[in-house]
């Protein structure tokens, strides 16, 4: 008998922080591992090496999400032979400060790595999924997307749209039987909080303290189950209570 083979996840930003934690979760579930980074080289082999202690695949894709040449480049010949199950799209930066003094660079470079890499690879994966009448794509956006952040107006603006474009792929794409969602993390320990001033943020947190990246992978890996077939166009928020 021969062996079906593992479903395939596409993971964005996965060399570290959430995006590691989605990579090594989904593995963990049976999933083999596509996963994209831009520079973080010796991160990413330490992610791809313990998904293969995991017994899964992983095959390291570094390119800038935000360059769509680079993009195409390096899906366009892999999924001529494989389709991946689910994209999730969860590469992002932030370029913090008031709008007076922000340049337009930081509203480009924002707008881009978060939001109009959506068009690339949301594009790529959905013909690719189409084909196959399944799959799932789910998008990290965050608190700051659903109800703006001062000093973030590039980052809020750049997570709204995604929550904007992913709930109307999920209109595009029920018919394929392809579910589109979003998980919209609050304050999560990883490196892109390290310079926001906790102390003054915690205590407005219902729950009183920041997210972990493991509790915003188990949501994703939820969303990719059979459990949550009937889920598409919504916003799952991960944020200790601190948008009800
Ligand atoms: P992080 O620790 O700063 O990691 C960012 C990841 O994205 C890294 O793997 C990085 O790769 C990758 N990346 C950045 N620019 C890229 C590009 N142009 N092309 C490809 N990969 C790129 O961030 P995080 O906290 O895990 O955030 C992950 C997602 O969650 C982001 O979308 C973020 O907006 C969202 N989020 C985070 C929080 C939070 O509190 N942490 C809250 C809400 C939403 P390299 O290492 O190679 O640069």
């Amino acid at each position: 008998m021969t062996q079906e083979p593992s479903p395939i996840a596409l993971v964005t930003g996965a060399s570290r922080g959430i995006g590691a934690a989605i990579a090594t979760r989904l593995a963990a579930s049976g999933y083999d591992i596509w996963l994209n980074y831009h520079a973080s080289h010796q991160a990413a082999a330490r992610v791809q090496a313990e998904i293969e202690a995991l017994g899964r695949r992983c095959r390291l894709l570094p390119f800038d999400v935000s360059d769509d040449q680079e993009a195409t480049a390096a899906l366009e010949p892999l999924l001529a032979a494989e389709t991946p199950f689910a994209l999730i799209h969860n590469a992002g930066i932030t370029r913090d400060t008031l709008l007076p003094m922000m340049q337009r660079r930081e509203w480009d470079e924002v707008m881009d790595v978060n939001l109009n890499s959506f068009f690339v690879l949301g594009r790529l994966l959905s013909k690719a999924m189409i084909s196959r009448r399944q799959g799932r794509i789910v998008a990290i956006a965050s608190t700051s997307g659903e109800t703006g952040q001062a000093g973030q107006v590039n980052y809020s603006a750049a997570k709204a749209g995604l929550i904007g474009a992913a709930k109307a792929l999920a209109r595009e794409l029920a018919r394929r039987n392809i579910l589109v969602n979003v998980v919209s993390p609050g304050l999560i320990d990883t490196e892109m909080i390290k310079e926001l001033p906790l102390e003054r943020m915690l205590p407005l947190i219902p729950l009183n303290r920041l997210g972990t990246r493991a509790e915003v992978a188990g949501v994703v890996d939820f969303l990719l189950s059979p459990a949550a077939g009937y889920i598409t166009g919504q916003v799952l928020s991960v944020n200790g209570g601190l948008y009800m």
